[in-house]
């Protein structure tokens, strides 16, 4: 498998499961792509409904339930509302069918309308010029780049072995056929090759590189999607708000997410490197702010009030169409010279795709069975099934959820105080020293951005927990002080650079 992001992860778990021998090598940090970037809603998406795309909503909200079932605590239910508005579209009818198909497709009836005088009770501060009322409806949110490690943590345990900082660089073929790759080591600079019966392509919007190898195909239409995040207490909502853009009536939302509030996101062609990491522009900055002043006038949002900044590049297929928003969100699978590429799709439908792929694996492994028998997929490990000291109930299935069988080790390791949340946020100080120890942390962006999300959840980059951080990894990493230094100095031009606010970070 090559890519880190939660496509590889699934094919590299599904594969394992199956008895296959099995590995995934990713150029940077695990769900350094798209996959830790995304708007971290776990859905069948309504704004696919409303073009009508039964079959991605249907198999999404079907999804949804299952990994609700399964790792509560990293996948939990979030009530959304949808503002209703006097002449603006879609109103409190066309809601209404929307979301009872909505919920028909899902098997579960989860949806009902407030008018303006309750509505307002549910979102205070909501715009009140011309409202009408609200529908409510249920689905669920992630933090996705846990999801991709607690998918390749449970691939390691069926056998699978998965390598961050290790980039493809060219496609190995035999009689006009893949056998394998040449991969070079980012942090030792070694090169080596891999054999394999099968190699599958599972690099997001970089796809193409590798298939151009093979095939020339240039399918992928790269699209920017950049979101804000706020503290809560500027924005505090207690459920997910979505509406229609204001200036170009596209749907974007406001999302409660581990004790912050994101807003997002844009949908934009994307025509820089790919090996830049992505960032937000001063426009799309601007273009989010005004949907925020739109819906909560009386907040007083401004620029300054922004804690971080992230944006992630989706892999559509492009079709042709003029307006991004209208291209197809359902993935791809090309098949050539042996080499299976996927590209596309949500994070939602990981488990599909990746049934998808092994269907394709099939042809190059015939023993190789694939059926979707409908059981449990994750191991589930109960919140009860280990000591937990002063932990909550809601943090115990945090734990239970992002960890898996790995949270009693978590537990275990905390030092005193250590199973209290970093202020201002649901993460607990025990994670960091997890991570550090046992998640394959290279560099410290990967530890603040994805192993948790403290970067962009703390004021400047997580400034002020710096020396807690040096401690966990000076310890759980062995890095002497001169390493640290430049951690950290690479670290603060990279959060600068893609997770601030464009022109006004210079103080971090
Ligand atoms: C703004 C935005 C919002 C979204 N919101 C949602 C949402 O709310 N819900 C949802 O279900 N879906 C959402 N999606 C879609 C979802 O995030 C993506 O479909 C999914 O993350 C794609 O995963 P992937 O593994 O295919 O790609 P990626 O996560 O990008 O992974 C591909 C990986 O391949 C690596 N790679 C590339 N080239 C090489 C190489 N030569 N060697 C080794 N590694 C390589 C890259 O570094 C990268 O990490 C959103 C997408 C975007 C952009």
């Amino acid at each position: 498998m090559i890519g880190g992001g939660i496509t590889g992860a699934g094919v590299l778990r599904e594969a394992a499961r199956r008895g296959l021998r099995a590995a995934l090598i990713e150029q940077r940090d695990f769900a350094w792509g798209t996959s830790s970037r995304s708007s971290k809603m776990v859905h069948g998406g309504l704004r696919y409904l409303m073009v009508a795309h039964l079959k991605l909503t249907r198999d999404s909200v079907r999804e949804r339930e299952r990994l609700l079932r399964e790792i509560p605590g990293l996948v939990d239910q979030l009530g959304f509302l949808f503002s209703t508005y006097r002449g603006k579209r879609p109103g409190r009818w066309s809601m209404n069918v929307l979301l009872t198909a909505y919920d028909l497709l899902a098997g579960r009836w989860n949806h009902r309308y407030y008018p303006a005088h309750e509505y307002t009770l549910l979102v205070p501060g909501i715009r009140p010029t011309g409202l009408k009322g609200g529908a409510q409806y249920g689905d669920a949110v992630t933090d996705d780049s846990r999801l991709v490690f607690r998918v390749i943590r449970e691939a390691q345990q069926y056998g699978a072995l998965a390598l961050n900082y290790v980039t493809a660089d060219n496609l190995i073929t035999k009689k006009e056929r893949v056998c394998g790759v040449a991969v070079r080591d980012a942090v030792s600079g070694e090169s080596a090759e891999i054999f394999a019966r099968v190699v599958v392509n599972a690099t997001g919007a970089w796809a193409d590189r590798l298939r151009k190898q093979v095939s020339g195909g240039t399918d992928i239409r790269p699209l920017r999607g950049s979101h804000l995040i706020f503290p809560y207490w500027r924005i505090p909502i207690a459920q997910a708000i979505g509406l229609m853009h204001p200036l170009d009536g596209r749907p974007v939302f406001l999302l409660p997410w581990e004790g912050a509030t994101v807003v997002g996101c844009t949908d934009l062609d994307h025509d820089q490197d790919l090996d830049v990491e992505a960032r937000i522009t001063r426009q799309e900055v601007d273009y989010l702010l005004k949907m925020v002043d739109y819906q909560f006038p009386s907040l007083g949002i401004k620029c300054g009030d922004i804690l971080s900044t992230y944006s992630g590049i989706r892999p559509v297929i492009g079709r042709g169409a003029l307006d991004p928003s209208k291209e197809k969100r359902d993935h791809s699978i090309w098949v050539e010279k042996g080499l299976i590429s996927v590209s596309g799709g949500k994070l939602t439908t990981f488990r599909l795709i990746a049934l998808d792929v092994l269907r394709h694996v099939t042809r190059f492994i015939p023993e190789l069975t694939v059926k979707d028998r409908g059981g449990t997929v994750f191991h589930m490990i109960s919140s009860r099934e280990f000591p937990t000291g002063s932990l909550d109930s809601s943090l115990r299935q945090r734990l239970a959820g992002h960890y898996g069988e790995e949270a009693r080790e978590v537990v275990k390791f905390a030092r005193q105080g250590e199973l209290e949340r970093v202020p201002g946020t649901d993460t607990l100080w025990a994670e960091l020293r997890w991570a550090a120890r046992a998640e394959a942390v290279v560099h410290l962006e990967d530890l603040l951005l994805r192993r948790t999300r403290l970067g962009m959840l703390l004021p400047e980059g997580g400034v002020s927990i710096l020396d807690y951080v040096r401690s966990v990894c000076q310890e759980g990493l062995g890095w002497k002080d001169d390493r640290w230094h430049r951690e950290v100095y690479a670290y603060r031009s990279l959060w600068r650079e893609c997770y601030g606010v464009p022109g006004t970070n210079e103080k971090f």
